[in-house]
């Protein structure tokens, strides 16, 4: 996932008020007088129960950056704090991998915009090494492999400004909403493109709007697939990876790893937490798992969690975005950041990093979202690497050498995540990220990227949600 700098443009043509009020850190929520907060401040050993029969004061379910983060700041301020994680590693949907010396992140990789963002600061003061990334270091080709003209990658911009600027003045006057796609259909009814100019349009809109929010455009809708606030700054990615922030948030937590909640009962009295090996018990729970694992289900809320949550779980979206790492003998690519493909069928390894300008590894990662990534899922490694291989060598040759190894994400048939992150799909609104973050009674408390209305989808959404619902809980408890 990552954010075109065209979009930002294009944000700032069409709605300058919601760039305006994009000023990062004034859009938080100030901690509690009393709260530490200091990410970087000395952590203090838990005051911690004996046992884990013991009644802690929050447990805390998932060890994602919400989880690790709410946490830390809970445990700064003297509550005795206990992480359930359902997976053997913690992070979440950060998930770095070692590849040879050098740190693959199958998850999140990027701080998006650095300027005010909380995460840039956490990296910082750890002395992290960040590597910004130049979306405009692009080269593209065309179905046949042969790359675009200059005219034709100009082509693709003015394709994507024209007709996603109209579609939006298009649905703003509409009194429903309507997906993206249905928008664009609509705009393009009246005068319909060339063979050409929709190949390149379905290209734009794919790269730019499908893997940024992991839903197919006839899903986002098109009042608020947007929505959210960007900081300032440049895209960086993690030298060592992002796991640097989250192994740095989970110091002196406690933490249980391979304990998926099944069951949580909530009332006056407490929270009783169910696992497959224990019974947990605490006077407060914080649900930080991923959208996609509450609306599968996979925890039993008893009583059943109100109306409105379950509303809204059902009206925002749970996306898609895969990532596929092939590593090289040797690098036979063009040495710009980015290599994009502008393919008959829309959407199908349309786009790619190649680590070689960032890393210096001889690595590419393609990048499949929505419906295409969903499909590859049910495929196996070796035919998703094929598929991917087709695709390189339309543009360099069939003489190119096969990956001597390959690293595919699934994280839509992943049962701890059951997808990527959220969007906002026809029919849901950015109050429904609200609803999502509420509270039920005094012991049962949300966070999570889809809970943070300004910044959904992100890890430095997620970590500010675990810094609000930290507040919560303090308030209360
Ligand atoms: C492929 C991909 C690329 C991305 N790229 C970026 C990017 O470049 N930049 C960016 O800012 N964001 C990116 N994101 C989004 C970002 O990773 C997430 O928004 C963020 O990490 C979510 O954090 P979280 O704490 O809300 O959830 P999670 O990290 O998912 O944490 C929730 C935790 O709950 C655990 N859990 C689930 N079920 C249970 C259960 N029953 N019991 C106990 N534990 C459970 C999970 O295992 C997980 O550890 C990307 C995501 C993906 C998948």
């Amino acid at each position: 996932m990552h954010r075109h700098e065209f979009l930002k443009l294009l944000t700032m043509t069409l709605a300058s008020t919601s760039v305006s009020a994009c000023t990062g850190v004034l859009n938080l929520r100030p901690m509690s007088p009393t709260a530490k907060n200091n990410p970087i401040e000395d952590i203090q050993p838990t005051p911690r129960p004996t046992d884990d029969n013991a009644v802690w004061d929050v447990i805390v379910v998932g060890a994602g950056i919400a989880g690790l983060r709410a946490a830390h700041i809970l445990q700064q301020n003297g509550r005795r704090v206990l992480l359930l994680e359902a997976r053997n590693r913690i992070g979440g949907r950060i998930w770095t991998e070692d590849y040879a010396g050098l740190a693959l992140d199958l998850g999140a990789a990027w701080i998006h915009r650095t300027g005010g963002n909380p995460i840039t600061a956490v990296a910082n003061q750890l002395g992290a090494t960040l590597i910004t990334t130049d979306y405009d270091d692009l080269k593209r080709f065309d179905a046949s492999g042969k790359p675009l003209s200059a005219e034709l990658n100009r082509r693709v911009e003015e394709l994507l400004e024209r007709y996603i600027g109209q579609a939006r003045k298009y649905a703003e006057n509409q009194e429903h909403d309507l997906s993206l796609q249905a928008a664009v259909e609509l705009i393009l009814d009246a005068s319909p493109l060339s063979t050409q100019d929709s190949r390149l349009l379905n290209y734009a809109i794919n790269t730019t709007f499908e893997h940024e929010y992991a839903g197919d455009a006839d899903r986002l809708s098109a009042w608020y697939f947007d929505a959210q606030e960007e900081f300032d700054g440049q895209d960086v990615i993690l030298k060592q990876g992002y796991r640097t922030i989250v192994d740095f948030l989970e110091q002196n937590l406690e933490i249980r790893l391979n304990q998926a909640v099944q069951r949580v009962a909530y009332g006056d009295g407490g929270v009783t937490l169910t696992t497959a090996q224990n019974v947990w018990h605490a006077r407060a729970a914080l649900i930080t798992v991923p959208l996609g694992v509450l609306q599968r289900g996979s925890i039993r809320f008893e009583p059943p969690l109100p109306a409105a949550k379950q509303q809204a779980l059902g009206r925002v979206a749970m996306g898609l975005l895969n990532k596929c790492y092939l590593v090289f003998p040797e690098v036979f690519w063009d040495d710009t950041t980015l290599l994009g493909y502008v393919g008959d069928r829309k959407g199908e390894w349309a786009e790619w990093l190649n680590l070689d300008a960032l890393l210096g590894a001889p690595i590419l990662l393609g990048f499949n979202a929505g419906k295409y990534a969903y499909g590859l899922e049910t495929q196996s490694d070796s035919q998703i690497a094929a598929a991917a291989m087709q695709t390189l060598r339309q543009i360099y040759g069939k003489s190119i050498p096969e990956p001597l190894s390959h690293r595919i994400t699934r994280w839509g048939s992943d049962p701890f995540s059951f997808g990527s992150y959220s969007f906002l799909a026809v029919g849901a609104t950015p109050s429904d990220y609200d609803t999502l973050a509420q509270p039920v009674g005094k012991r049962l408390f949300f966070a999570g990227e889809h809970t943070q209305r300004d910044y959904p989808s992100t890890v430095h959404g997620a970590y500010l949600s675990g810094e609000r619902v930290a507040n919560e809980i303090l308030s209360l408890l």
